[in-house]
């Protein structure tokens, strides 16, 4: 049973791929990611993104 999950990065429905926290990054965007500065543009969208979705697990959680 494969079960589809939404990237956080690209927000598309992936079946490959890997979960940080409770995050999903898809193997697209994780190697884009691991070829990324961490001071580019791209790594810092993600960083956001990451933190977008803490902040809606407090609000769920509250
Ligand atoms: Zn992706």
């Amino acid at each position: 049973m494969n079960v589809s999950t939404k990237c956080v990065v690209c927000e598309e429905n992936k079946e490959q791929g890997i979960h940080i926290i409770q995050a999903f990054i898809c193997d697209e965007c994780e190697k884009k990611i691991v070829a990324t500065e961490t001071d580019a543009p791209l790594y810092q969208s993600f960083v956001e993104k990451l933190k977008s979705i803490n902040t809606i697990k407090e609000e769920i959680v509250n």
